[in-house]
């Protein structure tokens, strides 16, 4: 019988998830089927994802700290940055990791002579991915609009600062991990600011996938390398879909299957 997997998430009209995976069950002949799930109510997570008889998912905005309280099992990576995007079902048993770290890690390691790297946005993703590339050997500092949601990074001990009182250096890398530009047409940080941070960087990636997001245009002028968020959707996809299936395939034959979304 063909196992049933889903993304949860609101909105998730949107999401690519769906095709790459499917596109891989179809390119490794694995027996399964992938749909999409608004789930409004994230606490309603686990009893959906068993009324659906499914025997994976994954989880996009908004519920990803809910998807790991929802978990029986979560591995020590999640378990640290709490929150997961990837479930898998064992034994009536709910396994829960997080491969969007790991993919943007996956992403950013084809570019070169990086040692620093400015995050902008404080956000969900921005916890899973500071720690693990702090972990990886890359010095971490954060830049948000406001001063709340950097509490938890001061405790974890990075460096951080609001607009307010931002104090500038030199940083290789700087990624937009904000939600501005998702839906509508705004910078992720002052002009005044960009100007001081983007022409001694080397590289620019904005994680929001699929638009030319007024960042990546911003940054254009000063004829940067630049990436939008296609390759770490893909490769946090080739890591989620390595767990549906147990490890049977090889990353490398996954990847080329699910990457063929980007030419449809
Ligand atoms: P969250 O809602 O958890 O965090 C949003 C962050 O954006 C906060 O730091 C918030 O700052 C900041 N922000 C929002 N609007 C503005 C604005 N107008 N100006 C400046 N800062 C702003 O979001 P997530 O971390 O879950 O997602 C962030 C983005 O990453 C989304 O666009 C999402 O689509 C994308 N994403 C892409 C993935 C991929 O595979 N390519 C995977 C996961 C996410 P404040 O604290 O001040 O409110």
């Amino acid at each position: 019988m063909k196992q049933l997997f889903a993304i949860f998430g609101n909105p998730v009209a949107h999401s690519k998830s769906p095709l790459m995976h499917n596109l891989a069950f179809k390119g490794l002949n694995y027996p399964a089927c992938y749909t999409r799930y608004l789930l409004r109510d994230g606490r309603r997570l686990k009893e959906t994802f068993f009324a659906l008889g499914l025997k994976g998912a994954n989880i996009t905005v908004p519920h990803k700290e809910e998807a790991f309280r929802a978990c029986d099992v979560v591995d020590s990576f999640a378990q640290k940055v709490g929150a997961v995007n990837t479930i898998v079902e064992q034994g009536g048993r709910l396994y829960g990791y997080n491969t969007d770290a790991p993919g943007l890690l996956k992403a950013i390691q084809s570019l070169k002579e990086i040692k620093t790297i400015l995050l902008l946005g404080a956000g969900g993703t921005a916890r899973s991915t500071a720690v693990i590339l702090r972990d990886t050997g890359y010095e971490v500092i954060l830049l948000n609009r406001s001063a709340e949601r950097l509490k938890y990074y001061q405790e974890e001990g990075f460096e951080t600062y609001t607009f307010d009182n931002f104090q500038p250096k030199t940083y290789d890398l700087v990624i937009n991990m904000t939600s501005a530009g998702l839906e509508n047409n705004l910078l992720p940080a002052p002009e005044e600011i960009l100007k001081r941070i983007i022409p001694s960087s080397k590289a620019c990636i904005d994680i929001i996938y699929g638009k030319n997001t007024p960042f990546l245009q911003w940054v254009k002028n000063y004829n940067k390398p630049t990436k939008d968020g296609s390759d770490m959707l893909l490769h946090q996809g080739v890591i989620a879909f390595d767990y549906f299936t147990n490890h049977r395939f090889t990353q490398r034959d996954i990847e080329l299957h699910m990457k063929q979304v980007f030419l449809l």
